[in-house]
């Protein structure tokens, strides 16, 4: 099977000594696949993972469309593959794939990552909710607990953050979407575990929010979701799961507004595959040394 290999990151092979994973072969197979996927930058990240914690692995970009997904992943693993990262618009096909879920990849309905087990069956987990959680509360040094957040977007990564947010106790998580409908049943589906409504667009209500997370896709076509102004104030961060070049639409107005401070997604992207690195490898890499090479690179940063 032939991996793509026109990625911005490139398709890493890195080839060090392995220092822990003695149970591993000399070069163990991983992955990503999605449709597109030649934009993804895993391969990078993984790449300076496996460096510098000493492991031997490759992880080149898999294009797969919707039909070939189920039986082509199927084929990587009958190749001895180990795992794979799962992106767009592949995440709840993979559920399919999964032997089994963890309760996270459960509760979002979602997979990001798959990871073949010792006794030959598929794990299913989805470390997108971790590597938000990360990046706010290490990264960034905020306090979830009794904070109010509004989600804005109600697709596949609104999803599986949900339940990690709410494991941190905010006072209340408000999901706002321009498909209501879609808001309204997501914060049914998570009612049990915390504060968590649904409300249509105009519909947002009680004034600043503590933390404004963007999960629309709307950033990628250049756009920003009709929001309101009255929902940032002063004390509010804002948060674009989505990442750039340069400030996206919604990072430009959430400063435009005079909100504290506005923060896009590739601190999450960089701890969500740090997450999956230790689903496969059982250890956890460093992350900051990665986030600075990853921007170095892709916003054209560093030394000339
Ligand atoms: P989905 O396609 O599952 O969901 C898209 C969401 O965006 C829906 O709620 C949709 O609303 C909404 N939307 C799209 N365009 C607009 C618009 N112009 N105005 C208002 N709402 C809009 O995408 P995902 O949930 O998978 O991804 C969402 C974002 O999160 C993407 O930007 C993605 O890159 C980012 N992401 C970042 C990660 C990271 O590591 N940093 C990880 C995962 C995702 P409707 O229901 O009405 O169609």
């Amino acid at each position: 099977m032939t991996p793509t290999s026109s990625a911005p990151g490139a398709s890493v092979t890195v080839d060090t000594q392995p220092a822990v994973a003695q149970n591993y072969r000399m070069s163990d197979s991983y992955g990503v696949v999605g449709h597109p996927v030649a934009h993804s930058w895993s391969p990078f990240i993984h790449g300076l993972f496996a460096r510098e914690s000493g492991q031997s692995m490759t992880y080149p970009l898999y294009d797969f469309t919707p039909e070939e997904f189920e039986p082509r992943v199927r084929e990587l693993f009958a190749q001895g593959g180990r795992g794979l990262n799962i992106t767009v618009p592949h995440k709840m096909a993979a559920v399919g794939i999964a032997t089994r879920l963890t309760p996270r990849a459960a509760h979002a309905g979602a997979v990001n990552t798959l990871a073949m087990q010792k006794d030959g069956t598929i794990l299913g987990d989805n470390t997108d909710g971790a590597g938000l959680v990360r990046d706010l509360c290490d990264n960034l040094g905020l306090v979830i607990i009794r904070r109010r957040i509004l989600i804005v977007g109600a697709g596949g990564a609104a999803r599986g953050v949900i339940a990690p947010l709410l494991a941190l106790e905010p006072r209340e998580i408000v999901i706002t979407n321009r498909t209501a409908e879609r808001a309204e049943s997501l914060a049914q589906a998570f009612a049990k575990l915390g504060s968590v409504q649904g409300v249509g667009i105009g519909y947002i209500g009680g004034g600043p929010f503590d933390l404004v997370i963007n999960a629309t896709s709307a950033s990628l076509s250049n756009d920003l979701p009709p929001i309101t102004a009255t929902i940032i104030g002063p004390e509010t961060v804002c948060y674009d799961m989505a990442y750039g070049k340069t400030d996206t639409p919604f990072v430009q107005w959430s400063l435009d507004k005079g909100c504290a401070r506005a923060a896009q997604g590739w601190g999450m992207l960089i701890e969500q595959a740090a997450e999956s690195f230790r689903v496969w490898r059982g250890i956890k890499p460093a992350t900051a040394s990665v986030l600075t090479a990853l921007k170095e690179r892709a916003l054209g940063l560093g030394a000339p």
